[in-house]
């Protein structure tokens, strides 16, 4: 079944830099700034329908600013 729906990513929230939707472990997914490291929380998913649904789920907060800044300067 092709059914790729093809996620639109608003520039970054705190660098405008460009974001990308990353996997780890094949079981979370987050989106992250390639610049600045901003990213949002993970979504976990355990299968192909989860997965979409969770890409869906992090590129909207992402859209929506809701990203986890880190602290510069530290
Ligand atoms: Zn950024």
């Amino acid at each position: 079944m092709e059914n790729n729906t093809i996620i639109e990513l608003e520039e970054c929230p705190s660098c405008r830099g460009v974001g990308s939707i990353v996997h780890e472990g094949g079981w979370n997914v987050q989106v992250e700034c390639c610049d600045c490291g901003a990213h949002t929380v993970y979504v976990e998913y355990s299968n192909d329908a989860e997965k979409q649904d969770a890409e869906r789920s992090v590129a909207r907060l992402w859209n929506m600013g809701k990203v986890i800044k880190l602290d510069p300067g530290e």
